[in-house]
C-alpha cells in the first residue's frame, strides 16, 4: 500500500508498523511518535492506503511531550513497587520535563536515588507500551476501583472511548500517545518534590507532587543539569538581595522597592531610552495614575480588564488606577488639533501601572503588580505604518544589540472575534508583513493570534542561558481612535480618524530588569554597573591617594566605593569579586609612591603599575561605547 511520509509517496508492505517503517527509513530507534493525517498517535497506531506520516522525534515540541508522558507513567510505576499504599493521580508533561501527583505517598530528597535506580530496572526490561480501550465508562471503573483518584476522573470523563496504557504490571488511565517502548527513555532524574492540591483546589487534599526530566541519552540529560544549576545561580532574586539591587517588604505585596543600586541600573536604562525618544521624534508625557471609571468604560478596559483593576470611589465618583498608559496618551492627542503634516505624532511615556495579580502568581520581578513600561502611542496615517515600523524596528534592535541578547519576531493576525473592517484589517496587516519583509529578518507568524483590535508584532530576546522572553510589542489599533473621535486635518481638507500604534520595546522595566540580572549573572557591563569600582587601600597610610582617585572617577559620574573596613586585603579583595565589582583597584605603598594604580577584575585577573589617567580614559572608552566586556582582559595586557 501507498502512504505520504514528510510529503512524499512510499511503497509499504500492508502489515508493516509505523516503528517498523521509521527504522527503516531513519536507520535509529529515534522516532518517538507519529503526526497521522495531522492527529498525533503512537507508533502502533496501525496504517492504512493513502495516510500522510510525519515522524516526530525528540527536537520536535510534540515528541517531546510524549516522551515525557510516557516518563510520568514510568515514574509511576516505579513509586509503586516501592510503595505499593501509593495512589497516582494524575501526570501530564510540563514546560521541562513532567510531574507525577500522588495521594498517600510521603517523600524525601533521601528517596530520589532509590526511585530512579528502580527505574532504571524497569528500562532494562525492555517493556513495551500496549494501548488498552475499554469497552465502556463501567470497564474502565473496575480497572481502576481500588484508586479513587482515578474513579473521579472516569466518573468525570465526557469523552469517548476511554483508553488506558499498560507497561508490564502497571496500567494507567491516559489518552496517550505514548512511546512505543520504555527503553527509549535512555536517562532519567528526580527533580524535586511539592505539595499540590488534587485538581488545583485549595479545598480539598494536598498531594505529592514529584518533578522529573528524562532524555533519550545521558549527554543531554547532563546539559539539562549544567544548565539548571546556572540558572539557579543567575536567579534575580538571589542575586538581587545579595548585589543589594531591590526588595520586597510584607507592607506591597507584588510591587518592589528599587534600593540605590538597583536605580544606577534602572536610570541608566531610562537615560537610554529617553535618549532614543529624542533622536526618534517623540515627545514625553506624563499623565495621571489615576482617572474617572467614565474614561475606563469608554476605552473598553472596564468591560475587558474590570479583574486586574484597582478601583476605588472619592467623593462619590469612581476611579481606577491605570493598568494601561493609553487612554492617557489619547486624552493628550484629543487636547490639540492635528494636521496630516504632523503625523506620526508619537507620544512616549514610561508610565507607572499597576494589575491585580494573584498572590500565587507574583513572582519576583517578573511577574509583579505594579510596574513601569517604555510605552509609546504613535497616531498615524494608514499610508505611515510601514515606515513608522521599520523605525520602530531599528530603535529594538539597536536596544536588544546593546545588551548583547539576540531576538525574534512574531507576526499576529486577525482572530475570529474582533473589531473592525476586513479591508482596513488587510491594509495594516500588509503594511506590517511589508515592513517584516523589507526589514529582511525572519519572522514566526501566527495566524489569528492577534489582538482584537489590531496585527501586531511581538519581539522574543534569547539570554546568556538561551532562554526566551517575550518583551517588545508592536499593536495596531483601529478601535481606540474611534472609541475617542481622534482626529486630524488631511491633506484634502477633511477630518480623518488617525490609526494607533501602541509599542513598548523593553516591555515591563521591573521585568528587563529581571532579565538583565539573569542574563548578566549579576555581572554588569561598566556603563550600567551598580559598582563599577571598589578601591581597596592596604593600610591606613593609603587612604588619602585612595580619596584623590575617588574623587577623580566620581567627576566622571561613575559609582565608587572605598572600603575602610579593616578586612585582610585578601578578605576585601574577595568580597569585592561576589559584589561583581568591574574593577577592583589595590592601592599600597608603590602606588601612593609612583602615583598608580593596581586592578583586580571579578574575573581575578591582575594588572600592575597602570598608569592612573590611561586607565581612566580607558573607562571613558568601556562607557561611552557600551562595550559588554571589559577592557582589561588578559588580551589587552
Ligand atoms: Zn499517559
Ligand atoms: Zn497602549
Amino acid at each position: 500500500m501507498k502512504v505520504q511520509v514528510d510529503g512524499s509517496w512510499l511503497e509499504i508492505g500492508e502489515q508493516e508498523s509505523a516503528a517498523a517503517l521509521a527504522k527503516q527509513l531513519y536507520l535509529t530507534d529515534e522516532a518517538l511518535a507519529l503526526r497521522l493525517n495531522e492527529k498525533i498517535v503512537d507508533l502502533h497506531h496501525p496504517l492504512q492506503e493513502g495516510d500522510s506520516l510525519q515522524f516526530l522525534f525528540f527536537s520536535d515540541p510534540q515528541g517531546k511531550e510524549v516522551f515525557w508522558h510516557t516518563s510520568a507513567h514510568l515514574l509511576a510505576q516505579a513509586i509503586l513497587r516501592l510503595w505499593p499504599d501509593a495512589q497516582p493521580t494524575i501526570g501530564p508533561p510540563i514546560e521541562g520535563g513532567f510531574y507525577y501527583d500522588f495521594a498517600n505517598l510521603t517523600l524525601s530528597e533521601e528517596d530520589f536515588a532509590k526511585i530512579e535506580k528502580e527505574v532504571q530496572k524497569i528500562i532494562k526490561e525492555n517493556l513495551s507500551m500496549e494501548r488498552i480501550q475499554f469497552k465502556n465508562r463501567e470497564e474502565a471503573l473496575a480497572q481502576f476501583n481500588s484508586n479513587r483518584y482515578k474513579v473521579e476522573l472516569i466518573e468525570g470523563f465526557e469523552e469517548s472511548p476511554i483508553t488506558a496504557y499498560r507497561q508490564g504490571e502497571f496500567v494507567d488511565l491516559c489518552r496517550g500517545p505514548h512511546l512505543d517502548r520504555i527503553d527509549k527513555i535512555k536517562a532519567f532524574k528526580i527533580l524535586k518534590t511539592s505539595g499540590a492540591y488534587w485538581k488545583g483546589d485549595p479545598l480539598r487534599e494536598v498531594l505529592t507532587r514529584v518533578y522529573g526530566i528524562s532524555y533519550p541519552n545521558r549527554q543531554l540529560l547532563k546539559q539539562y543539569l549544567t544548565f539548571l544549576e546556572e540558572v539557579k545561580k543567575r536567579d534575580h532574586k538571589i542575586l538581587g538581595t545579595k548585589l543589594n539591587l531591590f526588595s520586597f517588604q510584607e507592607e506591597a505585596p507584588g510591587m518592589p522597592f528599587i534600593h540605590p543600586k538597583g536605580m544606577i541600573i534602572w536610570n541608566h536604562l531610562i537615560d537610554f531610552i529617553r535618549a532614543q525618544f529624542d533622536k526618534s521624534g517623540y515627545l514625553e508625557i506624563k499623565t495621571p495614575m489615576l482617572m474617572s471609571q467614565f474614561l475606563w468604560e469608554r476605552s473598553g478596559h472596564w468591560s475587558h480588564y474590570q479583574e486586574q483593576m484597582y478601583s476605588f470611589s472619592i467623593e462619590e465618583r469612581h476611579f481606577s488606577i491605570k493598568p494601561m498608559n493609553c487612554p492617557g496618551a489619547i486624552l493628550y492627542y484629543k487636547s490639540q488639533a492635528h494636521s496630516y503634516r504632523q503625523l506620526p505624532f508619537r507620544v512616549a511615556e514610561i508610565g507607572h501601572v499597576h494589575r491585580q495579580e494573584a498572590s500565587g502568581a507574583l513572582s519576583g520581578l517578573f511577574r509583579v503588580r505594579g510596574f513601569h513600561q517604555d510605552d509609546a502611542h504613535i497616531f498615524l496615517r494608514p499610508s505611515d505604518i510601514k515606515s513608522e515600523i521599520l523605525g520602530i524596528l531599528k530603535l529594538l534592535e539597536e536596544l536588544y544589540h546593546t545588551f548583547g541578547l539576540s531576538y525574534h519576531l512574531e507576526l499576529s493576525t486577525r482572530p475570529h472575534k474582533s473589531l473592525g473592517e476586513q479591508e482596513t484589517w488587510n491594509h495594516a496587516t500588509n503594511s506590517l508583513k511589508e515592513a517584516l519583509k523589507e526589514w529582511g529578518e525572519p519572522f514566526q507568524l501566527n495566524e489569528g493570534d492577534g489582538a482584537f483590535y489590531g496585527p501586531k508584532i511581538d519581539t522574543h530576546v534569547r539570554d546568556a542561558l538561551g532562554r526566551s522572553w517575550q518583551c517588545g510589542t508592536i499593536q495596531l489599533d483601529m478601535t481606540l481612535p474611534e472609541k475617542f473621535q481622534l482626529e486630524y486635518k488631511d491633506q484634502d481638507g477633511q477630518l480623518k480618524c488617525p490609526i494607533l500604534l501602541h509599542r513598548a520595546l523593553l516591555g515591563s522595566i521591573e521585568r528587563f530588569l529581571a532579565i538583565l540580572i539573569e542574563h548578566f549573572g549579576g555581572k554588569f557591563p561598566m556603563w550600567i554597573s551598580p559598582i563599577a569600582i571598589r578601591i581597596l587601600p592596604i593600610a591606613r597610610s593609603h587612604e588619602e591617594y585612595a580619596f584623590q582617585i575617588k574623587k577623580k572617577l566620581e567627576k566622571m559620574r561613575l559609582p565608587c566605593e572605598i572600603d575602610l573596613s579593616e578586612e585582610s586585603i585578601n578578605k576585601k579583595i574577595r568580597n569585592a569579586q561576589l559584589l561583581q565589582v568591574n574593577y577592583i583597584l589595590i592601592i599600597g605603598d608603590r602606588e601612593v609612591e609612583n602615583k598608580n594604580i593596581s586592578i583586580r577584575t571579578r574575573e581575578n585577573k591582575i594588572f600592575s603599575d597602570l598608569d592612573l589617567s590611561i586607565f581612566l580614559s580607558n573607562l571613558q572608552t568601556e562607557i561611552e561605547t557600551k562595550a559588554q566586556q571589559s577592557i582589561y582582559t588578559e588580551t589587552t595586557f
